[in-house]
């Protein structure tokens, strides 16, 4: 069934007052018609099966007819810290991070950062989110936090409860796996963060360890900044899908 991220003041009643993109997309581009139904998801963990009526001031209008129990979220917050990579590559990031279930994307500008963004790149990659979301069936949609410096970051993260994770190429740290697998009290809370195709630099590397993150590797190969991600996610996902004790 399609899927349509709604926000919650758009709720009265049992119906959903619909936009004019939600009306032109749904009737347009998918084809909808008064009496079809639809998943209507708040993007917040809720999420209904709809059915198109007519409205009253529009030519659509969303009635509920029943809230949807089922959970396709991970058991715990997984957030993804990502240098910036170079030219469109974080719009693929974004949509994969998504389908793998993170839970909140942190873009940050280290010291080999060659991309910048522009406010119009903050609302395509917003839009990106609630697409993927839409498609992987998510019952959230992932939070998309602006970018800040990666020392500004290391400054933020000391307030914040997770374990945190820095993927670091050429190093004797442990692989990925053996820092998840022998967790049998896995943390409510992880935070994995990728480094720009150049690479972190010494000097971040040191900063990230004396602020909590534990190196960790993906692996004996070096992959490249947007293959780093779909990796350490997919790792994460399967342990806490696979691991009876992360289900708590
Ligand atoms: N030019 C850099 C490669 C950077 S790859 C170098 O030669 O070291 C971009 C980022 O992906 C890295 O900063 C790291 O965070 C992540 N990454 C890539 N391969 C990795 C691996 N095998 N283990 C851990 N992290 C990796």
């Amino acid at each position: 069934m399609q899927r349509l991220v709604v926000d919650l003041h758009q709720i009265c009643a049992r119906r959903v007052v619909l936009t004019p993109e939600q009306i032109h997309y749904l009737g347009r581009v998918l084809r909808l018609r008064v009496g079809d139904r639809f998943v209507a998801m708040d993007g917040k963990g809720q999420s209904w099966i709809v059915k198109l009526v007519e409205g009253e001031a529009s030519p659509f209008e969303a009635e509920l007819l029943e809230a949807i129990a089922l959970n396709t979220e991970l058991p715990i917050a997984v957030t993804l810290v990502m240098a910036l990579p170079k030219g469109s590559g974080f719009d693929e990031v974004v949509r994969q991070a998504t389908e793998l279930g993170v839970t909140c994307i942190a873009p940050v500008i280290s010291d080999r950062t060659l991309l910048h963004p522009s406010p119009q790149r903050l609302k395509r990659w917003q839009r990106i989110v609630q697409e993927a979301a839409e498609q992987s069936e998510r019952q959230i949609v992932p939070t998309l936090l602006e970018p800040v410096s990666f020392s500004k970051h290391l400054q933020d993260m000391r307030d914040r409860p997770s374990t945190h994770y820095l993927c670091v190429t050429r190093s004797s740290a442990p692989h990925i796996l053996t820092c998840l697998l022998p967790n049998t009290c896995p943390p409510l809370s992880i935070t994995i963060a990728i480094g720009p195709e150049g690479g972190w630099t010494e000097a971040e590397v040191e900063q990230a360890i004396a602020t909590g993150y534990q190196p960790i590797s993906l692996g004996s190969r070096i992959l490249r900044a947007v293959t780093a991600p779909v990796v350490a996610l997919s790792l994460v996902a399967a342990v806490c899908e696979t691991s009876g004790s992360h289900q708590a």
